[in-house]
């Protein structure tokens, strides 16, 4: 589905009229189709001397049957040998019709300014050969983490560089930088499948941590992760929390939709497709907490995976703004995720590999006129996943957070034509996105794979410029 605009500017007449005229050409993102590969062209692997992923990176473009190319360093293509990936190599000459899907660079190796020129070495004579919907993904060491203050200036700087490749890439493509934990090389490989492939569409210039975490398991279904668990989706009768439910389904599990009674209707409709089961319920209620625990230990004996979508907006400038629009909206937002999230933890439910991932906003990490209510109840939905991360990791478990941009929903037709037009272009891929990539999003955090990713906030809206 793309939006009337996209549509104009990409036939003949629309797209010579638009680069006349200097006006964005959004072109229609790839997105994933079940069975499709991780990556659906040839990636180029680099790196900068002395890093300390590329064995594991090639391990997991091997085993997700990704074709590669190497640069011409050796020490590059023994690492991509002993990983069983067979990289043919790219020399920097090749004519320029040589193209990449994706670029994978290995920056920890990278530990002072002047070695920063090795990104331009490699980028350079590469970044214009991305092909549409392609991907560059920079590996590198979180700052903190550094030996020395000049290896933590070099590796921050690294930020800078993604998210400016992002604004410069065109077609769809989008940048990514993840920083690694030491030790924890071997919890990349969601992350690295998600970022490469079409799941991410809309997911763009993002910094996402992969840290220690408990083992990924050796044998993963890749095509259907989730089987065999059990996924509670908030809000899930329509919208976005409707395609989460979708796509948690189609990764195997049984969800469990919530809505509020007056949606019981639509909300059995999504659920019965989808094999699912409804529980009607206002989270907001005095016992909702309990019912919640009740109804999942009575009927599927616990829970893995807990998505808190369920959200409203009640605008209004803030000396305009009453009590009741103030309240509701946080006790919906915020309040009712923890006291669920509380009595859930208390009673056990979650069981051990679980996962919650809540829905924030782009507007409660910039802020919106007429949205005090609504972006002071999302950036709160940030602060309980940053502080919560340290808690449910004791236990096993990991907390994650979503936060959605200009996402095509009903929310967003109803929107005045230039605030609307002003939401969906202003972002690196000039178009809005779609409730299926914030569900894409929501089942990579979701993945028994997932163990590395934990406080995580990751932006679902193709680099917007709005907090940037
Ligand atoms: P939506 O279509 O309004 O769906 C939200 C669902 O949650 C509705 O079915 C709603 O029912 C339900 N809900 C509201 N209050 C509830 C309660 N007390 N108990 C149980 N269910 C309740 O919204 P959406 O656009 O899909 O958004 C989903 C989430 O994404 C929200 O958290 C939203 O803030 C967030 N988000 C959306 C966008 C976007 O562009 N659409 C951007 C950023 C973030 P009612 O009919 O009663 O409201």
């Amino acid at each position: 589905m793309t939006d009337l605009y996209t549509q104009l500017v990409n036939n003949p007449v629309g797209k010579l009229i638009a680069s006349n005229v200097g006006l964005p050409r959004p072109v229609p993102l790839e997105r994933h189709t079940p069975g499709a590969p991780v990556l659906t062209g040839r990636a180029l692997l680099g790196g900068a001397p002395g890093g300390r992923l590329v064995p594991e990176i090639a391990k997991v473009l091997a085993l997700a049957e990704v074709a590669t190319s190497t640069s011409l360093r050796t020490d590059l293509r023994e690492a991509a040998a002993a990983a069983d990936l067979d990289a043919a190599v790219f020399n920097p000459e090749a004519p320029d019709d040589q193209r990449f899907k994706a670029l994978v660079y290995d920056a920890t190796g990278i530990t002072s300014s002047t070695a920063l020129a090795e990104l331009h070495a490699f980028f350079h004579p590469t970044i214009r050969r991305v092909q549409p919907s392609g991907r560059v993904v920079v590996l590198g060491t979180p700052p903190e983490q550094a030996d020395t203050p000049k290896e933590a200036a070099a590796q921050r700087a690294l930020e800078g560089f993604v998210r400016s490749v992002g604004k410069e890439l065109r077609g769809g493509a989008t940048a990514h930088l993840v920083q690694v934990d030491r030790g924890a090389e071997g919890q990349l490989a969601s992350t690295l499948r998600f970022t490469l492939s079409p799941k991410s569409a809309y997911v763009d210039a993002q910094v996402i941590r992969v840290s220690h975490g408990a083992k990924v398991p050796t044998k993963l279904d890749w095509e259907q992760p989730l089987a065999g668990r059990v996924a509670l989706v908030t809000g899930a009768s329509r919208g976005i929390g409707a395609a989460i439910a979708e796509v948690l389904a189609r990764d195997g599990a049984h969800v469990v939709g919530l809505d509020v009674p007056a949606l019981g209707d639509d909300l059995r409709d999504v659920m019965e497709e989808l094999g699912g089961s409804a529980l009607e319920l206002d989270i907001t209620a005095e016992d909702a907490p309990e019912q919640v625990v009740a109804y999942l230990e009575k009927e599927h004996a616990g829970v893995d995976v807990v998505v808190h979508n369920a959200g409203i907006t009640r605008d209004k400038t803030l000396g305009r703004m009453d009590e009741d629009k103030w309240g509701l909206v946080l006790a919906i937002n915020l309040t009712a995720e923890e006291r669920i999230d509380d009595a859930l933890l208390e009673a056990g439910t979650i069981r051990a590999g679980g996962r919650i991932v809540c829905v924030s906003s782009m507007n409660g990490i910039a802020g919106a006129a007429g949205q005090t209510n609504y972006a002071t109840s999302k950036a709160g939905v940030i602060g309980m996943v940053e502080a919560m991360a340290p808690v449910v990791a004791e236990r096993g478990l990991t907390i994650n957070a979503v936060a959605p941009g200009f996402i095509e929903t009903a929310m967003t037709a109803a929107m005045p034509i230039g605030p609307r037009e002003a939401g969906r272009r202003m972002n690196s891929v000039s178009q809005g996105g779609l409730p299926v990539d914030v569900a894409e999003t929501i089942a990579w955090f979701a993945s028994p794979a997932s163990t590395g990713l934990n406080g995580n906030v990751v932006r679902v809206c193709g680099q917007s410029l709005l907090g940037a």
